[in-house]
């Protein structure tokens, strides 16, 4: 054995670095290791299709802490490490190198790996994801030579980067398979303002559409659709979700399947392990009690923090109300909790204002909002979703009333 640790934290992105943050916060004294596959040190990962891609944001302001910070809290940090076996019974880990860890605590943080296009073309030179930094950096270095790109995915991802590539006056055509954009987390009104900025920007979206094969020779030269068309392009962005980075520790016998499942303390049906962020398939009250994954800098820096607290001999359960934010063009918008399964979704303000609310409702209930534009509608109406208020439609709807007298 290389190293024993009294906590080994796997993955070193926003939750595993939220964990080290915590667990000293916590007054933990023990030793704390953090095993990551990036070289690079803990960075935020939003702006990677936001003010990164853009160049506004330089690297050294991604950085969640810097280099000194983890010396001083002794946290050791092993960079460029994947670890791919666990050992659950010897309580070890071991790395693609060999190296083996001990540990006597585990926090699986490994969010998860970009789903990418199973077609002919997929890994032609061109075609990217944007999940890490190095994926950023490659397309940055792409997007001089690039004037047409297709970006394949209207979710959060797929729409920032049609922004920012639309906003570099590149010409952009997006393709989603459904007929709305942002059609797994959110109402139709949100999809219909998002397809009409879009629009307005120059973005040529195609609903429907079905990639049949990516073309070129060594480089993309254009996306073949199932109908047969060709869209010609020199660079392809692929949005299309991600799978949860979590096969060491199911084959070491951890319960799951679309992610590990993790009680209110995310700890694993592993003895000792525990699962954070975008991996963590936990029963979530704002979702019925159902099991489900959170991709979101908020989600994954609360079962951090509960994390911690569990292991610093704290009692603590996980129960934050979701939220989310995303960047385009010059909108900002913020979602508290979670709409699937709403019976009606209030408009709240003028949407050609480019400021207005949608507030879900089931039952009666307020369960999410989503707000563009409307910092003081997300303020208070999250108070609405964590006291899951009822309230009159028509009241609302009406802007003069504001979401506190709710
Ligand atoms: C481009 C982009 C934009 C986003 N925008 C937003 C946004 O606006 N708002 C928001 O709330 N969320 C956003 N997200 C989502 C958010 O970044 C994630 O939810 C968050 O990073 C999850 O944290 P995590 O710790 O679970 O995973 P990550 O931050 O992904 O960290 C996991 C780390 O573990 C590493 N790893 C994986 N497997 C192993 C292994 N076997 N061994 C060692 N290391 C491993 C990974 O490489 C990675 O470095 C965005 C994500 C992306 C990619």
């Amino acid at each position: 054995m290389d190293q024993t640790f009294d906590v080994v934290i796997v993955g070193a992105g926003h939750g595993g670095a939220q964990a080290a943050i915590a667990l000293r916060q916590a007054k933990f004294v023990g030793s704390i290791a953090m095993i990551g596959d990036e070289a690079d040190l803990p960075y935020q990962r939003p702006p990677l299709s936001k003010e990164y891609l853009t160049g506004d944001k330089p690297y050294e302001r991604l950085l969640i802490r810097p280099a000194s910070f983890w010396e001083e809290r002794e946290v050791t940090l092993f960079l460029g490490r994947r670890v791919v076996t666990v050992d659950a019974q010897a309580h070890t880990v071991t790395a693609a190198d060999g190296a083996t860890f001990g540990y006597g605590d585990l926090i699986w943080a490994t969010g998860g790996a970009p789903r990418r296009l199973g077609c002919a073309g997929h890994d032609l030179a061109g075609v990217h994801t944007v999940r890490t930094r190095a994926d950023a950096d490659r397309m940055m270095a792409e997007l001089p030579g690039v004037r047409r790109a297709v970006v394949v995915g209207g979710g959060y991802i797929g729409l920032e980067a049609a922004s920012v590539l639309a906003k570099a006056g590149k010409q952009v055509v997006l393709l989603e398979a459904l007929d709305r954009l942002l059609a797994r987390v959110a109402g139709t009104a949100l999809s219909r303002f998002f397809e009409g900025e879009h629009r307005a920007h120059g973005v040529d979206i195609r609903f429907g559409s079905a990639v049949a094969c990516i073309e070129g020779d060594g480089r993309v030269t254009g996306v073949r659709l199932a109908d047969g068309e060709v869209v010609g392009c020199e660079m392809v962005i692929v949005g299309i979700g991600i799978t949860p980075a979590v096969e060491p520790l199911l084959t070491a016998g951890a319960k799951g399947g679309n992610g590990v499942a993790v009680d209110p303390q995310c700890r694993t049906s592993l003895p000792d392990v525990y699962a954070i962020g975008d991996c963590a398939l936990h029963a979530n009250r704002f979702a019925g009690d159902l099991p489900i994954r959170l991709e979101s800098v908020q989600n994954a820096n609360d079962q951090a923090a509960v994390v911690a607290r569990v292991i610093a001999g704290e009692d603590a359960h996980y129960g934050a109300v979701p939220w989310f934010w995303s960047n385009q063009y010059d909108l900002k918008l913020q979602t508290v909790g979670l709409s699937t399964g709403h019976d009606d979704a209030v408009v709240r303000g003028n949407p050609a204002t480019r400021s207005f609310s949608i507030v879900y409702l089931k039952g009666g209930r307020v369960v999410a909002l989503d707000c563009v534009n409307a910092i003081k509608d997300y303020v208070q109406g999250r108070q609405l979703v964590v006291g899951e208020a009822t309230a009159e439609p028509s009241r609302i709807a009406d802007p003069s009333v504001s979401l506190k007298e709710l």
